[in-house]
């Protein structure tokens, strides 16, 4: 069973993503294990403080090193050859073929979600990927988390219903998008269902789903 677990200050955003359709599925099926571990319980002082000002001056607030070895540490502790993923604008752009390759390659996981203007840069001596879910600036690492974990997940043989279910989809050949699709009833608001797919030719509906797949940019 693969096992992935999160470092979050805010566990409590995982439960309705880890614990609804696919996700709930592929633990249900022991396919995963999910594991939240808080930062926040890895706090310095009374306070449990996590975050610091940076040196050198500059807005907001960084995650210390310390509690964010120590969480890294637990995580080892639980699983000692889980690979330790950081989530970051400067990280790899994530990609269904990453995906695949991660989902296939067996590996354990440990996300990191920075919090606040980011982290001590200290942790790269425990990260062994860095991954962006693209060009823009979130709040936290945990939307980046989510995605990646279900692009990953859902790619487990089995989890997924039919079993060409993701073979088929956009970008699994690396840059073809899906085509249109349909189901009842024929006529909606007087929009009609294209007549070569209730024709039951498999031939021509080959053709019109491969003349109507997009090539993504
Ligand atoms: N000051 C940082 C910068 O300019 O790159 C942004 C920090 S952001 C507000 C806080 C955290 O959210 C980051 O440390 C990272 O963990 C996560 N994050 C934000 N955008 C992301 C993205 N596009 N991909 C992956 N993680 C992201």
């Amino acid at each position: 069973m693969r096992k992935i677990q999160v470092i979050t200050l805010f566990p409590e955003m995982f439960e309705g993503v880890l614990n609804s359709s696919m996700m709930w599925k592929a633990q249900d099926q022991k396919a995963v294990e999910f594991r939240m571990i808080n930062l926040r319980d890895f706090g310095l002082g009374l306070r449990k403080r996590v975050d610091d000002t940076p040196y050198g001056g500059g807005d907001g607030m960084l995650l210390m090193a310390e509690p964010l070895f120590a969480a890294i540490n637990d995580g080892k502790k639980f699983d000692p050859t889980a690979k330790v993923v950081l989530m970051t604008p400067r990280g790899m752009r994530w990609k269904q073929s990453l995906a695949q390759t991660w989902s296939d390659s067996n590996d354990d996981y440990i996300f990191v979600c920075g919090r606040y203007e980011g982290y001590d840069e200290r942790i790269m001596t425990l990260v062994d990927e860095q991954v962006s879910v693209g060009d823009y600036v979130l709040t936290g690492g945990e939307l980046p988390a989510m995605t990646i974990i279900d692009s990953i997940v859902r790619l487990i043989p089995g989890v997924l219903g039919g079993e060409n279910s993701a073979a088929i989809e956009s970008f699994s050949d690396g840059e073809t998008l899906e085509y249109p699709q349909y189901t009842r009833p024929e006529v909606f608001n007087g929009l009609e269902v294209p007549k070569v797919l209730l024709s039951g030719n498999h031939g021509e509906i080959a053709k019109w789903r491969a003349e109507n797949s997009l090539k993504a940019e």
